[in-house]
């Protein structure tokens, strides 16, 4: 794809990256840096020292790891919930991360600007205090953020208690953002309700002070909420993804994909296999494995599975799967891998359906190769981002009751044999091909890239 727009000789000016050490929010500022790279600007990653990209697949970027930061002086309370994870690195890796950028600064080829994930939000003061501008990557869909930013007066209204998602799962739908409805604001908040909403307000407080904001979608998909967006977020707003189709995230995985799944698939025919993949992130119960195994025996249907090691809370990988399940049980009809080169999975044509958790990235992959999804959101802008999947775009259908072997193996049928799934698959196909001219000279995201780059070298 041609994404030359100004040439190499306009700049080099240095942009400094700063990505929040998870999987989905990693590979797309990646992504991003490589796309912003080719429009050439030098680019420097400043980095955690906790799950850290591997700079060999970079050797065109810098790498800087947050100096007098490390993994081991981070309580391991903190660690494991993210929304503690969260407030302890906008607090504590805050000086070293000024003093790294007032040194980038005073080299002669200073920093234009500073790009940092959304939930760097501690880092708008930094950038206030050195005078530099801050641009805000959002690597979640528009939607997603605008009810993250409402979830604060949600609050007040009571709508959430402590402790019980099953209690909060209130069908109200929230005003304004109609379809989204009260349960699809996550668990994360239900759980610590407080906690949640502080982060998420100190996100769109720290957003709304910021120069610009670079989103990974595009106009087309979001039309349904930009008029909210702008006029609650001024902006100027940049929507240039999908980043993938730019460059593949592959060399930003933290694990190594398993490559034979792409010759399992080879031996099936077209749209016939289901992927499975919940992402990087979310764990499940030994209980919710076992229906998920039986609802995929039941249905029938062949399925490539992602089972990542430590997903399953107190296996190591497949302990509890039962005894002759891939042999005896599924007959041959099913493979299950650690890790899969997923966008090369859903691009191939044996794969005729993606049952996910709607991480945003899995989201969008799954929209550019048009492969109809059955959501089940765990978390976070997952339960939004399946919202629109089944009401908005109609793309996916959604298991309403989490995992139930009878529903998952309704829900899969639906997708892979039934008429619904061909109809499921020609909208999603509708949208793959506005992606492909939105990327392309003169399409939404091309215009909006050009726009990006000549607004950088305005600073
Ligand atoms: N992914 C992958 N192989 C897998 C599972 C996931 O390459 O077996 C990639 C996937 O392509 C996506 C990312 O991991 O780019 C997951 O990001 P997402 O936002 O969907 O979910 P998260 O991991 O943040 O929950």
């Amino acid at each position: 794809m041609d994404t030359t727009i100004t040439g190499k000789h306009i700049n080099h000016r240095q942009l400094v990256l700063l990505p929040l050490p998870l999987q989905g929010h990693l590979s797309p500022m990646l992504q991003l840096a490589n796309i912003l790279h080719s429009k050439g600007f030098s680019i420097t990653i400043l980095h955690t020292s906790f799950n850290s990209p591997n700079p060999n697949n970079y050797p065109h970027f810098t790498f800087l790891p947050i100096p007098n930061t490390c993994e081991a002086n981070i309580p391991d309370k903190d660690k494991q919930n993210i929304v503690s994870l969260f407030l302890y690195i906008n607090s504590k890796f805050l000086e070293p991360i000024r003093e790294c950028l007032e040194r980038l600064m005073l080299e002669d080829k200073g920093v234009a600007c500073l790009i940092t994930d959304a939930q760097w939000f501690g880092t708008q003061s930094v950038a206030d205090g050195l005078k530099l501008p801050r641009i805000v990557h959002r690597t979640s869909s528009v939607s997603s953020f605008l009810l993250f930013a409402v979830s604060p007066a949600l609050l007040d209204t009571g709508c959430f208690r402590p402790g019980s998602y099953e209690e909060s799962r209130s069908e109200a739908l929230v005003q304004g953002l109609e379809p989204l409805k009260v349960k699809d604001l996550s668990n994360f908040l239900t759980s610590d309700p407080e906690g949640g909403c502080k982060v998420l307000e100190l996100m769109a407080q720290a957003t709304k002070r910021a120069q610009a904001l670079i989103w990974n979608t595009f106009k087309e998909l979001e039309e349904h909420d930009l008029k909210a967006l702008s006029q609650d977020f001024p902006g100027p707003h940049f929507l240039i993804g999908p980043f993938h189709k730019y460059f593949s995230a592959s060399s930003s995985n933290l694990l190594t994909p398993d490559q034979a799944s792409l010759s399992w698939l080879d031996k099936h025919p077209p749209n016939s296999v289901l992927y499975v993949s919940f992402g990087s992130l979310v764990k499940i119960k030994e209980s919710q494995f076992l229906e998920i195994a039986w609802g995929l025996a039941n249905s029938k249907q062949p399925f490539l599975w992602v089972v990542r090691p430590g997903s399953i809370e107190g296996s190591e990988w497949l302990e509890p799967l039962p005894y002759g399940f891939l042999e005896r049980i599924v007959e041959g009809r099913g493979y299950i891998v650690k890790w899969a080169p997923q966008q090369d999975v859903l691009a191939h044509n044996a794969t005729g359906g993606f049952w996910t958790h709607n991480g945003w990235n899995s989201t969008l992959e799954s929209i550019c190769e048009g492969v109809p999804m059955l959501c089940s959101p765990s978390f976070g802008d997952q339960f939004p981002n399946a919202r629109y999947v089944s009401d908005v775009w109609k793309i996916g259908v959604m298991l309403d009751n989490g995992f139930e072997r009878e529903e998952i193996e309704s829900a899969i049928k639906r997708v892979l044999v039934d008429e619904e799934g061909l109809e499921l698959r020609n909208k999603i196909t509708n949208i793959k091909w506005k992606v492909d001219r939105c990327l392309k000279k003169g399409g939404s995201s091309y215009s909006s890239l050009e726009d990006l780059v000549n607004y950088i070298l305005s600073f």
